[in-house]
C-alpha cells in the first residue's frame, strides 16, 4: 500500500495478496488476513448501525487485544477517529479523556468496568458501552449484529484515524490527531529503519494506548508480517512467547528491560530468533544499556519518538551499540529516519542555533500529526512555519546524531542563564547516597528562578543538603548548582513512570510563597 493514501488499504492489500496467512496472534488465538478483514467489516457495519458517522469518535479502554486493532481499521475504513485510552489512568483522568474527545461509543475490557461506573454519569456524549472479553463479553455478538455494508466513505489523507493522548508529563494530556498520511508515513520510514520484512514476527508488548504500542503494531501490519500481541507483560511469559512464536522484532521501554534482567528464566531463554530489540520512549540509563548488551545477543535499536510524530522519528542503529570507539553514542538518540528533517532552534527566538549547541528540536515530516484535538491554541503554539516544535531540548553533533537532553518546559532561567535540569541531575545522581533526583526551578525575587534539587536517598544512607551542594560545586558552574535541596521519600510520577516535575514545581513554589 502507498503511504499517505489509506490505512485501511493495508487490510485490502494483504487480504488480496495472502488471505490465509496469519496476521495476528493473541495467546492461542490466530487471525488470518481474511479473518481480520471480515471482522473489521462486521465491526464497521455495527458502528454504522449505531449511528456513527464520519468525523465521529469512539474509544477503547482495554488491555492489549485484537479488538483494539480491529477498531483502528474500522475507524480508518469509515472516517471515524479511534481514541485508545490509557487504562492506567485514574477514573477522573479517564473521564477527562473520554469527555475531551466527545466519545460516543466505548469498548471496555471487563476488568475496567468498575472504573467506568464511577464516571459514566458524567459523560453526556457516551451513548453505548460494549464489554470486551470476560464472562459478560458483548463484543462477539456486537460483531454479528449488523450485516456488512460496502464502504461508503472515501477517506482523505488528512482524516484523523487515531486520537492518541500524550502521556501528560508536562501538562494535561493532549489528543494528537494522527491521520492516514501521518501513520502511513511512519510505517514506511520505521519499516526501513528497523529492517522489517514480510517474514518478520513482531511482538507488541507495550500498551496499544501509547504510540509505542499501536504504531509499532501498524509497522508489521503494513509490511504483511505477523504481529504477536501481549496482554500482560510478565517477563518469564514474554520470554517464552518469543521462543514459541520465533519473534524477530520487539520493543520495550527501559523498565521492562530491568524486569528481564531480574528474571531467573532469562538464563534458559531461547532468544535466537530475535534480530531487533527496540528500546526508548524515555532516556535509557547507561548502566542498564551496558547490562542489556552483555545479556542479549540481538541487535539493539534506540527509538526516539513521540505521540505527535505518529511514533519514532530518530533511531540509533545497531552499529553504534557495539562499537568500542563510539561508546559515547549510547547516550545519543541516533539519526532522523527517512522523511524527517530536524533543526535545532532557540526556544525563545526560533532561530537556528549553531551545530553542537543545545536548543529545541523542531521537526518537519509527513509523520507529524494534523494538530491537537479541540486545542487550537496549543496547536498554533506547537507549529512554526510548517515545523513542529517537539518541546524537547538537545543538540545535534557533527555527524548528525541527536542528543536529547531535556524538556524545554523544564528549562530553568536563573539570572539570565539557561539551565537544563538534566545536566544537574546527572551530576547529583553520581553521588553514592542518592537514589533518585529531580531538579526544578523555583521562583526567586532576585534571579527570577533558582535551582532546587529534590532527592531520594538510598536505603540506610545519610546525606544533607550542604554536602550535595558542595558535591555539585566541584563539578558544575556555580549558576547551575542547586541553591536548595529537599530530601523526600518518593518522587511523583505519571502512570507510566515519568517524573511529574510540574507537581514538584507547584509544591515548592507554594512553600516559597508562604515563607
Ligand atoms: P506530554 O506531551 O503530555 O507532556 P510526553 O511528552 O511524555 O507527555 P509522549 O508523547 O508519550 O508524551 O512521550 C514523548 C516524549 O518522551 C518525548 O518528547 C521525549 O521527551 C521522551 N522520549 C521518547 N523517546 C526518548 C528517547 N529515546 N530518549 C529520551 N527521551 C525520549
Ligand atoms: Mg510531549
Amino acid at each position: 500500500p502507498a503511504p499517505g493514501s489509506d490505512l485501511h488499504g493495508i487490510l485490502d492489500f494483504w487480504n488480496g495478496a495472502a488471505p490465509d496467512a496469519e496476521a495476528l496472534a493473541e495467546g492461542d488465538r490466530r487471525l488470518t488476513w481474511s479473518g481480520l478483514a471480515d471482522r473489521v467489516s462486521r465491526l464497521a457495519a455495527a458502528l454504522a448501525a449505531d449511528g456513527l458517522r464520519p468525523g465521529h469518535h469512539f474509544a477503547t479502554l482495554n488491555k492489549n487485544s485484537s479488538a483494539t486493532i480491529e477498531a483502528t481499521f474500522a475507524a480508518a475504513r469509515d472516517g471515524y477517529a479511534h481514541v485508545i485510552v490509557n487504562w492506567r489512568l485514574s477514573p477522573g483522568e479517564i473521564e477527562y479523556v473520554l469527555a475531551d474527545a466527545k466519545t460516543r461509543i466505548l469498548f471496555v475490557g471487563a476488568e475496567f468496568l468498575p472504573q467506568l461506573e464511577q464516571v459514566r454519569d458524567r459523560l453526556p456524549h457516551l451513548t453505548k458501552v460494549i464489554v470486551v472479553g470476560g464472562d459478560a463479553d458483548e463484543y462477539e455478538s456486537y460483531l454479528a449484529s449488523a450485516a456488512p455494508v460496502p464502504r461508503s466513505h472515501r477517506p482523505q489523507p488528512d482524516d484523523c484515524v487515531l486520537l492518541l493522548y500524550t502521556s501528560g508529563t508536562t501538562g494535561f494530556p493532549k489528543g494528537a490527531m494522527l491521520t492516514h498520511r501521518s501513520l502511513g508515513a511512519h510505517c514506511v520510514s520505521a519499516a526501513e529503519a528497523f529492517d522489517f520484512s514480510h517474514d518478520s514476527v513482531n511482538m507488541v508488548a507495550m500498551p496499544l494506548f501509547h504510540v509505542g504500542g499501536i504504531s509499532w503494531a501498524l509497522i508489521s501490519l503494513w509490511v504483511g508480517a505477523r504481529t504477536v500481541l501481549v496482554r500482560d507483560v510478565v517477563p518469564a511469559t514474554v520470554l517464552e512467547r518469543i521462543r514459541q512464536e520465533r519473534v524477530t522484532h520487539a520493543f520495550f521501554v527501559p523498565t521492562v528491560y530491568e524486569y528481564f534482567l531480574a528474571t531467573p528464566e532469562l538464563d534458559q531463554a531461547d532468544l535466537s530468533s530475535l534480530r531487533c530489540l527496540g528500546y526508548g520512549g524515555s532516556p535509557m540509563p547507561l548502566p542498564l544499556m551496558r547490562r542489556c548488551l552483555e545479556r542479549f545477543t540481538s541487535d539493539f535499536y534506540q527509538v526516539y519518538g513521540m505521540t505527535e510524530a505518529s511514533g519514532v522519528f530518530s533511531v540509533l542503529g545497531p552499529d553504534a551499540h557495539r562499537d568500542p570507539d563510539r561508546i559515547h553514542l549510547l547516550t545519543s538518540a541516533g539519526r532522523p529516519v527517512a522523511g524527517v528533517q530536524v533543526r535545532v532552534a532557540s526556544p525563545l527566538t526560533g532561530e537556528e542555533v549553531p551545530s553542537g549547541q543545545t536548543g529545541e528540536f523542531w521537526i518537519k515530516s509527513e509523520q507529524v500529526m494534523a494538530g491537537y484535538w479541540d486545542k487550537p491554541e496549543a496547536t498554533a503554539e506547537s507549529f512554526s512555519d510548517g515545523w513542529f516544535r517537539t518541546g524537547d531540548a538537545g543538540f545535534v553533533d557533527d555527524d548528525g546524531f541527536l542528543f536529547v537532553r531535556d524538556r524545554v518546559k523544564d528549562m530553568i532561567i536563573s539570572g539570565g542563564e539557561n539551565i537544563y535540569p538534566a545536566e544537574v541531575e546527572r551530576v547529583i545522581n553520581q553521588h553514592p547516597s542518592v537514589a533518585d533526583v529531580c531538579v526544578i526551578g523555583v521562583p526567586d525575587p532576585t534571579y527570577v528562578e533558582t535551582v532546587k534539587a529534590v532527592v531520594t536517598v538510598t536505603s540506610g544512607a545519610v546525606v544533607d543538603a550542604a554536602e550535595l551542594i558542595a558535591f555539585c560545586r566541584e563539578r558544575l558552574a556555580a549558576y547551575k548548582c542547586p541553591k536548595s535541596v529537599e530530601i523526600v521519600q518518593e518522587l511523583p510520577r505519571t502512570a507510566t513512570g515519568k517524573v511529574l516535575k510540574r507537581e514538584l514545581r507547584k509544591a515548592y513554589s507554594k512553600s516559597t510563597d508562604i515563607s
